[in-house]
């Protein structure tokens, strides 16, 4: 193996330690303590755990956790209402619905009723817009987290040639507008793309946000090139650790960090940042909502 890991664990917590520094100085300077609202349709055993880790990490760092547990019968017009009430707390600076909710509820509808300011997922079509034309917004988190460690890496990725492979609305396009934002001559690829390998071949960052199972081997990789693997995918034949199962990306990580420069790991990789950036987002949308400047480093 050559490659650079990028510990996304260990930068994680870095930006958990940034987030809670300021949450303290806003503490202090100006009485204020950034608020999260989770709200959370049903009792869909994944999306438990995530609220759950959601509300730990965020009473960690300082903020206060607000988490809201509708039956999954809930009416949309009930849900709706306490989006509202939320919207209009100025206790609360940012609101996430756990995705996904129950099948008799518009998503899009839930989501485009959420204050855009308090839109801590970025999900809301006026922060897709504004991203899109490369104007301040909120900014999808795992997105963000990876652009943080693309950072860091590489210093400037201008000019870099980056290959997003995956075009969902939640990482394959806010990732290729960020990268884009940052100047990258970007490409986004799909399950239509002709010649994948050798789309991927000829980039120095490839992001794969696919959700197929090492579907990307090391000899798509161009030597040196940077790999980000959001996927997370649960497979059979535990050769690493115990239990019946293990998690892998979507790049094959032996064959790709023999090729690659550097390489995010799964587990450890892009995932521990995902919650990260919910944090930072909810200290931006504090920050942007008393007119206080903007963390450093923290944002797009
Ligand atoms: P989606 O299923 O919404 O999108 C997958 C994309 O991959 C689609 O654009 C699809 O193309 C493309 N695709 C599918 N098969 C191929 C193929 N054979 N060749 C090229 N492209 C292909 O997934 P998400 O974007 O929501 O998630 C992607 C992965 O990231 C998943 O493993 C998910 O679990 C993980 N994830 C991880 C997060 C984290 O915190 N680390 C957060 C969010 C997601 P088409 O549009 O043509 O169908």
């Amino acid at each position: 193996m050559s490659a650079k890991i990028i510990d996304g664990k260990e930068f994680a917590a870095r930006v958990r330690a940034d987030v809670a520094k300021h949450v303290a100085k806003l503490k202090a300077d100006h009485d204020i303590t950034p608020g999260l609202a989770v709200v959370l349709v049903g009792e869909d055993p994944a999306s438990q755990v995530y609220v759950r880790s959601k509300g730990k990490t965020t009473s960690e760092v300082g903020m206060n956790s607000y988490e809201h547990r509708l039956d999954v019968d809930t009416a949309e017009k009930d849900l709706l209402a306490l989006i509202d009430k939320l919207n209009n707390d100025p206790a609360v600076h940012g609101i996430l619905v756990q995705l996904p909710l129950p099948d008799h509820l518009n998503s899009d509808l839930v989501i485009n009723s959420i204050d855009p300011a308090k839109d801590v997922d970025g999900f809301h079509i006026s922060n897709v817009g504004l991203l899109g034309t490369g104007q301040k917004s909120m900014v999808p988190c795992t997105p963000l987290g990876c652009l943080m460690m693309l950072r860091d890496h590489h210093g400037s990725l201008s000019g870099l040639n980056a290959v997003v492979v995956g075009r969902s609305n939640i990482v394959g396009k806010p990732m290729a507008s960020l990268l884009l934002k940052d100047s990258c001559t970007v490409t986004i690829a799909h399950s239509r793309t002709k010649d994948l390998p050798d789309v991927v071949r000829g980039a120095d960052i490839v992001v794969g946000a696919v959700g197929r199972a090492e579907m990307i081997p090391g000899d798509w990789i161009k030597p040196g090139a940077t790999v980000i693997d959001v996927g997370i995918n649960r497979i059979d034949a535990p050769k690493k650790g115990e239990g019946k199962t293990r998690l892998v990306g979507d790049c094959h990580f032996e064959s790709c960090a023999e090729i690659a420069g550097a390489i995010t790991p799964v587990p450890g990789g892009v995932g521990p940042m995902t919650i990260a950036c919910l944090l930072a987002n909810t200290l931006t949308a504090c920050c942007r909502a008393n007119g206080l400047e903007e963390p450093q480093g923290l944002t797009a």
